[in-house]
Parts: C-alpha cells; structure tokens; sequence
C-alpha cells in the first residue's frame, strides 16, 4: 500500500510503473477516501508527462477488468476533465469561473503567515502544510480541507491558495489545481466544499491520527454553525496560543544554480551557443521537451532538447524541491536542457522542432513560436464545446464512445 505520510518519488518511469502494478482498482474503491487508503501516487508522474493516461489505463487493463463505472476511472476522468477546460478556457481558469456563492468579496489576497508557517493550531491544517512542504504530495481529502479551511474560514482568495499550493506541490498542474480550488470555494461547483473535525476524524491515517485529529478547534463545529462562518466577513484567525511551527521553503522562479548543466539563453542572447549548435551537428528534426511532457525516448537517435521558459515561472514559481524533481527528469530524457525566455531562441537553419500544448499559462505562445505545437496526449475524446460541470463531462465522453477498450484503441492525440 503506499504511504501517503513518506512518498518516495523517484522522478522515473519505472517507478511510475512499480506504482501502477501496486495499485488495486478494487482496494482503491474501497480505500481512497482514506489518508491511508490505497491511493496510487501517480500524479507527479501524470503531471510531468513521466507516465501518460493511456499507459496507465493500458498496464491496469492487462492485469483488471476496467470499465467506465470504476472508481479508478472515474478519478483518471477528473483530471482529463480539468484539462478540458483548460483546452476550452485556458488562462480564464486563473480567474472566477462564476460568482461565488458563499461568503464575503473581496477577499485577501494573500496567504496568512500562520498558514504558510503551519500554525494555526488545527492540527489537520498545520500536519497537511508540513507534509506539502517535506514530501511536495497530499492526499487528495487533505488538499481539501486545507482549501476549505483557507477560503471559507480564513477568508483568502482561492487564487492565492491555489498559486501557494501549486508552487509546493510535485504534481503541481494548473488545471487539475487552480479547478480544484474554485470547486472547493464554489466559482467553479454548485455548492462550495465545508468540512468538520469529525470529517478529518473519519479519514486520518490510524498510525498517525494523533497528528491529524482536531477536537476542540474551530472546525469543530457542525454543518450548519460552519456554514454561518463561511457566510460571515471574519477571517477566524490562528486558534490562541498556536504558535511557530516551521520556516516556508522559498518559491523560486528559476531553478537553483547547482540542480543541471542548462544552456541559458539569457547569457547566450538569441544567438545559441556553440554547446547548442554542436548538439544540432547534421541534425534537421527536434523535439521540445517540456516539464509537462517528459516521457520516455523511444528513439534514442533523435535529438530533443528539454526547455524551461523562465518567464512563465515568474508568474507561478517553484519550490527548489520541485525544480530538482523536474531538471533530474528533463536531463534523464534530453540530449540537452535550454532555459530562458523561448521567445528569444533561435534554432539553426533548416532544423523544424515539435512539442506538444504545456498545461502552463505563457508556455504555448512560446512554444508555438519556435515550433509546431500537437495538442497534449489524453485518453478521453475532447468535447467541442466546453463542459461546465464533472458530469456533463462524462456523460459527452461515455456517448461518444462504446467502452474503455475503445478510448485505449483510438489514437494518441484524436481530439
Ligand atoms: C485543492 C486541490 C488541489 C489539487 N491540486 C492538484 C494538482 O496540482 N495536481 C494534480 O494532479 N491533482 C490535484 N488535485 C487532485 C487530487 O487531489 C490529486 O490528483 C490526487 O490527490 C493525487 O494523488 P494520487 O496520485 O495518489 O491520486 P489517486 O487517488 O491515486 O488517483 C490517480 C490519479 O487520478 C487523478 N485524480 C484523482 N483524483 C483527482 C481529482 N480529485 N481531481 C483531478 N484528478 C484526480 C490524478 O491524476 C491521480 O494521480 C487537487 C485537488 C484539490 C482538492
């Protein structure tokens, strides 16, 4: 079962395939509610691009009947849905996807201190921010209530939670996150996401409970009283006497000197260096590796260049953990990493790149203009228009198409 309290993610494929031959669609059903239920750790692996939707549905089918009905599936199906919009809207996403329906405008714009230092006092709260900080991963029930927690009692803006915990995370991925948010604040769901201690009672992990109960704190409370305090102005503050926890590992626009050997193109200017033209030598093809798409290389003979935009990170930055994760990975699969702002490279004469769409705003305007841009790999058919709403979502998918085995039978990148 794997350990949501120590994840060890190696940024490989083979690690991402040692998680999927221990995921048990049936035990998932059951357990994943749980902190300790049996959850896959999957996603820095889907984020990044490191194991794709198909492959994971492919290996699980060799091994499990799999149909649309499958708790498994229906979870896989939310990210893609995620991603829908964000195919459909793109940077709307940042913003309001509708009014919200609970609680005071305008809200604070940035994170509490108490928050970010994991002390508030709510046991649920202060363990979850540390966890996010050592391992860059939460359990899904733990993102929830600690979205809740920041938009409905502390009254902050879900954007600022939203671009805090993304910068933390290792699976950090704007649709799947920035959604997430807006669903738990109620701009992007019918009904906004309240929780209670008895919830966090109900799904802490049993060997580490102690950690996680919060008896006695403000979210103590029944439904009805934290429904009055999510209407309410007030933020509820920090519980009395919580004190100093720990320090918030900086967020970093760029990666930290020592994490790769990049080629910078804010030191070679737009003309590339003779390290980047030597890796061109009789080359006319090239693949553009972004951290959102850093699969395997199958053929070892054709040249790809992992790149990095800087100027979108200045926007949505990165813990130094994260950027570690993601250079290990883009130098593992690369004959070379570029950084800088792409906007300004320039490829040798007569060499054409492809790439594929970055879940990343200010990446594909970027991308596309260096090279040719595919649209990002995804198993489900993209409706046309967008879909609003989870269900919607699936009911267009499961009419256009059969059966599972159907989607796994399509194309990579039908649309
Ligand atoms: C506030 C908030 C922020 C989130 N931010 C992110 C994020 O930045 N990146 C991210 O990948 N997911 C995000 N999620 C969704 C979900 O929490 C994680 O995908 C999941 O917890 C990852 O753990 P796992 O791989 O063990 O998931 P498992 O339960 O094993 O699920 C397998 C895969 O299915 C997908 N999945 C499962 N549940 C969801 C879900 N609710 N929404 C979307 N996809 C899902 C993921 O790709 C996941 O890896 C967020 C959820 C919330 C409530």
């Amino acid at each position: 079962m794997f350990d949501s309290t120590a994840p060890d993610f190696d940024p490989t494929f083979t690690e991402a395939l040692r998680r999927l031959a221990a995921l048990h669609p049936g035990e998932y059903a059951r357990t994943r509610n749980a902190l300790d239920g049996a959850v896959s750790g999957l996603s820095p692996y889907l984020a990044h691009g490191i194991v794709s939707m198909r492959q994971c549905v492919a290996h699980l089918a060799q091994r499990h009947r799999l149909g649309f009905d499958d708790k498994l599936i229906f979870e896989f199906a939310w990210r893609e849905f995620f991603h829908h919009v964000w195919s459909r809207e793109g940077d709307a996403v940042l913003r309001d996807m509708r009014p919200a329906a609970l609680g005071p405008s305008p809200r604070a714009s940035a994170m509490p201190s108490d928050i970010r230092e994991a002390r508030t006092g709510v046991p649920a709260i202060d363990t979850a921010v540390r966890l996010l900080y050592t391992t860059g991963y939460l359990h899904n029930h733990a993102r929830m209530w600690l979205a809740s927690y920041v938009v409905h009692l502390r009254k902050v803006h879900w954007r600022a939670g939203a671009d805090w915990m993304f910068g933390h995370l290792l699976d950090g991925d704007v649709p799947s996150n920035h959604l997430s948010w807006q669903w738990v604040a109620g701009t992007f769901s019918s009904k906004p996401y309240l929780f209670n201690a008895d919830n966090v009672a109900r799904y802490a992990p049993k060997r580490d409970f102690k950690a996680w109960v919060s008896k006695g704190t403000v979210i103590d409370q029944g439904y009805d009283a934290l429904e009055r305090i999510a209407q309410a102005h007030a933020d509820v503050g920090p519980e009395a006497g919580a004190h100093a926890a720990v320090a918030e590992p900086a967020l970093l626009p760029e990666p930290p000197q020592d994490a790769a050997t990049c080629i910078d193109l804010r030191a070679t200017g737009s003309v590339a260096s003779d390290a980047f033209s030597r890796l061109f030598a009789n080359r006319r093809a090239v693949e553009l590796v972004h951290p959102w798409q850093m699969s395997e290389r199958d053929e070892p003979s054709s040249l790809r260049l992992g790149v990095i935009h800087l100027p979108a990170h200045a926007e949505l930055p990165w813990s130094e953990q994260r950027w570690r994760w993601v250079l290990q990975r883009l130098q593992a699969v690369t004959d070379g990493v570029v950084i800088g702002d792409l906007g300004t490279l320039r490829l040798p004469p007569g060499v054409s790149a492809t790439t594929c769409a970055a879940p990343m705003p200010g990446y594909d305007a970027a991308l596309r203009s260096v090279a040719t841009l595919q649209p990002a790999p995804r198993l489900m058919p993209n409706p046309e228009q967008t879909c609003r709403s989870f269900t919607s979502y699936y009911q267009a998918v499961r009419k256009s198409v059969p059966s599972l085995q159907h989607l796994l039978n399509r194309s990579l990148f039908d649309d």
